[in-house]
């Protein structure tokens, strides 16, 4: 009988967890027959979450079986609904046919993580730019804009959360405000944060407050909206915006799959993971991406919720996966990522490009930093297309960084 390795999850953690166990696979002559590796999530495309933020959301979805197809991974199109721990099995909900329950040998739990929001009341729509469906509705609400009866706020935008995906969107509306209402139209992008506003961007934090200035964004920093009403938002001042658009960028929670664990999961809902991204204190699962915590370098840095972590994880998790399965121990291979960077589009403005765990350093902006983040966002972090098999295997294979964690 074949053993099978699941990967729940095709985003950046659970595609590259998929090659990575596949090149495995491959790697030790393990005859496919023998070792069936599957991955369910609920759609056929590999989102490329990073970008919904932007106008044309055209190139965010790639194919799954484009990549899968030649390496021989299966692909359900499912929701995980529940993890049996004792029967090593996987409740499904099927997009479209009942899915039976589906066993696991080794489980690689890569189900992401997903908008925080906060128990702020509502009284009308609001979006996000989480998902691609979420960044196709806010594109379609604000093509509807200019169709809809002129209301005081028509040309408002309210941003709630003033971290890096409130920023980046915060950046791309008076744009595209304007873009539907036509040029001359009066547009105004309100950023609000109960907290201080670009303070996790350190040495680049006045980078972040002159681009917001140039694009007339207005920032208010240490300010709550207490209630979405059907006009705009009220503050925690008692001020009232009219705004006919509100974006949600509350940061990110895990998938709640990880409760399924039974183990304690930190205040983002990661589960912890040893540093071959096994859970700690659950047999035969692994975990990367979003989901997990895991060290990153010797001196105590954890990941961060970022696809910065989320594919190298996963191109561990799957090797690991393998290795385990096939009784190699000893070619498993530890995570490490000493090096952290970070790169914030700030739309007109260009970019911010810092560098170290407390963005101490800012190593470009405008311009230059702009094109670094488009060769990323639009090429380095896409698996291959129309690739052979030695292609995809290659753009697989784990990364060791072993450089000392410098700051
Ligand atoms: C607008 C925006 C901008 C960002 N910018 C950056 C950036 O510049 N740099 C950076 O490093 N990070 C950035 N991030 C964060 C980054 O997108 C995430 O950290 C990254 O996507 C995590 O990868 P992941 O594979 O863990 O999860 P995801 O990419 O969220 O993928 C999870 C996958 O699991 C599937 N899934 C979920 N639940 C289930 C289930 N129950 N069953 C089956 N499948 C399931 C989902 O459909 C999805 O395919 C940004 C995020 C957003 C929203």
């Amino acid at each position: 009988m074949s053993t099978r390795i699941a990967v729940i999850g095709g985003g950046f953690a659970g595609l590259w967890s998929a090659v990575s166990a596949a090149r495995a696979r491959a790697l030790f002559n393990i005859p496919e027959d023998e070792l069936e590796i599957v991955l369910i999530t609920p759609n056929p495309f590999h989102t490329i979450r990073v970008r919904c933020y932007e106008t044309d959301l055209a190139p965010v979805r790639v194919p799954l079986d484009d990549v899968l197809t030649p390496i021989n991974v299966r692909r359900i199109e499912g929701q995980a609904t529940r993890i049996d721990l004792t029967s090593r099995t996987l409740a499904v909900a099927g997009t479209s046919r009942e899915i039976p329950d589906i066993g696991y040998d080794r489980l690689i739990l890569a189900a992401g993580s997903s908008l925080a929001r906060p128990p702020i009341p509502q009284a009308k729509e609001t979006f996000d730019v989480d998902t691609y469906e979420g960044g196709q509705r806010l594109a379609a609400h604000l093509a509807a804009l200019a169709r809809a009866p002129g209301s005081d706020g028509s040309g408002t935008a309210v941003v709630i959360g003033g971290g890096l995906v409130g920023v980046e969107i915060a950046c791309e509306l008076p744009g595209r405000l304007r873009a539907a209402l036509g040029a001359d139209a009066t547009v105004r992008v309100v950023l609000v944060d109960h907290d201080g506003i670009g303070a996790g961007m350190g040495e680049g934090r006045s980078v972040v407050c002159n681009a917001l200035q140039a694009l007339g964004v207005e920032a208010r920093p240490f300010t709550t909206v207490t209630a979405v009403d059907a006009a705009g938002v009220i503050l925690s001042t008692g001020k009232h915006i009219p705004a006919a658009t509100v974006v949600f960028a509350t940061g990110m929670r895990a998938s709640s799959l990880t409760r399924d664990l039974g183990v304690a999961c930190d205040r983002l809902g990661r589960v912890p993971v040893n540093r071959f991204l096994e859970v700690t204190g659950a047999d035969a699962i692994y975990a990367a991406g979003d989901c997990a915590a895991a060290r990153a370098d010797d001196i105590g840095h954890m990941t961060v919720m970022s696809c910065q972590h989320a594919r190298p994880m996963g191109r561990v998790a799957g090797h690991n996966a393998v290795c385990d399965i096939a009784g190699r121990p000893g070619e498993r291979i530890p995570f490490t990522a000493p090096d952290y960077v970070t790169i914030l589009d700030l739309g007109p403005f260009g970019a911010l490009y810092t560098a170290g765990w407390e963005r101490g350093t800012v190593v470009a902006t405008g311009a230059k930093a702009k094109a670094t983040k488009q060769i990323i966002n639009g090429a380095r972090i896409y698996p291959p297309r129309n690739a052979s098999r030695e292609a995809i295997f290659a753009a697989g294979a784990p990364v060791i960084q072993a450089r000392p964690a410098v700051e």
